[in-house]
């Protein structure tokens, strides 16, 4: 891990962040390792994330290493040896993703999976090490322009700290109920329907599932059910998502309960899945459940010296599994942008915003929408069910790494969006992908 910045383009600018998720950790790290000076703000009174697994593909591989923690996020967490994707009513292998060394080759990185909270600590410790600084028990709750920066307003839970912070830029992270993206528009997260129950296990007591070394996605109608380890194996981490009857009802009522998913949804759910995952679920927490939102797509993310950033900018349904990663991605932008504008000789902060709002933005909603249609495959029934699984199949003869480079080959650096910002459209290989789910379903 480096513990003195790699490069000086920033020194002498500072930053003030709101959020001290991953992405606010991980933009702390980007603006400290080009020697900026950071301040970062977050709510609670101490850096934690739920205690269940993230999975960082090669997009995010690629940055964690260039942030210098390859050696401690393999020390930490587990690589998968491949992504298997089952029907869950069958439990038939329908596509498998072989993470392996043309895996590797290909995209310059690896799969891994990672404990959220010890991907967090990571950050911290980076960002503190760095020289960062960061504070919890301080809630932002504003921000606004000045003449030459922004400033920030501070509510600190225990102690008399200072009213607010001042830097040359302000970076709201603060996740999908973020208070400043109130600045660009005034929506409201889009409900889904679907719910998540987590729960991680030790494997040592756990001998059904003591061989598994991949990430096991089983799909099926209305529902879908993640396991793969963590903590180099010594735990499971699982997921088991469904759709709530309930909201579908509140929604038609316009009643939609506030505790839409809760446990009594929960078994009966699955119960037309294999008697495999219905075993699976004993592993689960019960004492709490994810209802699962993201927003509409945002593409103005800047104002002045001020940008939202992570979640606060966009908010994804969690099927591509790049909700943090992009996080990361924005935090790379805002610092590499930032420097490559003082090695041409002209910082310019808004300038630098706006640039990171055009690449980032088509980048973002390219993900958001695609995700929601990646899921919907996941959850389709009946005849759909069949032509996907028929897909599913034929992919892996024919190859998936044509669905997957847009998403996973990306980087910041080559601005692939401010050149192309049609490229934040749904794409055409999903595009051709629904157009042969028809034409599969016509010749079944
Ligand atoms: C079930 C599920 C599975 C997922 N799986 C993956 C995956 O496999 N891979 C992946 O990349 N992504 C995944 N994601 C998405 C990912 O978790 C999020 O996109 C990511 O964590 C967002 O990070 P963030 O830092 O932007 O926001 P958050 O994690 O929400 O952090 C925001 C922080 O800001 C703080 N805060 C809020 N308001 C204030 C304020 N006013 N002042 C100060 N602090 C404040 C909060 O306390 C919090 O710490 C998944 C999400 C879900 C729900």
């Amino acid at each position: 891990m480096y513990t003195s910045p790699i490069s000086s383009e920033l020194a002498g600018q500072k930053v003030i962040i709101s959020g001290g998720g991953i992405g606010g950790a991980a933009c702390a790290v980007a603006m400290a390792l080009r020697g900026a000076e950071v301040e970062l703000y977050e709510r609670a009174a101490e850096f934690r994330e739920v205690g269940a697994g993230i999975q960082i593909g090669p997009h995010g591989w690629r940055m964690l290493k260039q942030f210098g923690l390859e050696k401690e996020m393999v020390d930490l967490g587990f690589l998968p040896k491949r992504m298997v994707f089952k029907d869950a009513i069958s439990t038939e292998d329908l596509l498998t993703l072989n993470f392996d060394d043309e895996f590797e080759a290909h995209y310059a990185g690896r799969y891994l999976v990672i404990h959220r909270s010890d991907l967090l600590g990571l950050l911290v410790e980076a960002a503190q090490a760095l020289g960062a600084k960061l504070y919890n028990g301080v809630t932002v709750t504003g921000a606004e322009n000045t003449e030459n920066g922004a400033v920030a307003t501070l509510e600190w839970a225990a102690s008399d700290g200072p009213n607010t912070a001042e830097g040359d830029i302000f970076v709201a992270y603060d996740g999908i109920h973020s208070v400043h993206r109130k600045r660009f528009v005034d929506d409201v997260p889009v409900g889904s329907g679907y719910v998540a129950y987590r729960g991680t296990s030790d494997r040592s007591e756990d001998t059904e599932m003591s061989a598994l070394e991949d990430v096991v996605g089983f799909i099926g109608p209305k529902v879908h059910f993640i396991q793969y380890p963590l903590r180099g194996g010594k735990l499971l981490n699982q997921v088991a998502v469904f759709e709530s009857p309930r909201y579908l009802e509140g929604l038609q009522s316009d009643d939609i309960p506030e505790d839409w998913g809760n446990n009594d949804e929960f078994r009966g759910a699955f119960g037309h899945t294999n008697e495999f995952i219905q075993g699976r679920l004993d592993h689960m927490w019960l004492h709490t459940w994810w209802q699962m939102s993201d927003r509409e797509p945002l593409m103005e993310w800047a104002d002045g010296n001020i940008i939202v950033m992570g979640d606060a900018a966009h908010p994804p349904l969690q099927y591509l599994a790049s909700g943090a990663v992009m996080a990361i991605e924005d935090a790379e932008a805002l610092a590499s942008y930032a420097a490559d504008a003082v090695n041409s000789g002209t910082l310019v902060w808004s300038e630098v915003l706006k640039e990171v709002e055009a690449e980032r933005g088509p980048r973002c909603a390219r993900i958001q929408t695609t995700g929601r249609f990646w899921g919907e495959l996941w959850h389709v029934d009946g005849l759909a069910r069949l032509t996907r699984n028929e897909l599913f199949r034929s992919i892996n003869v024919t190859g998936w790494t044509k669905y997957a480079d847009w998403l996973w080959k990306y980087d910041v650096a080559d601005r692939h969006y401010i050149k192309n910002p049609e490229a934040g459209q749904l794409p055409k290989e999903i595009a051709d992908w629904r157009y042969r789910v028809g034409e599969i379903a016509k010749n079944i």
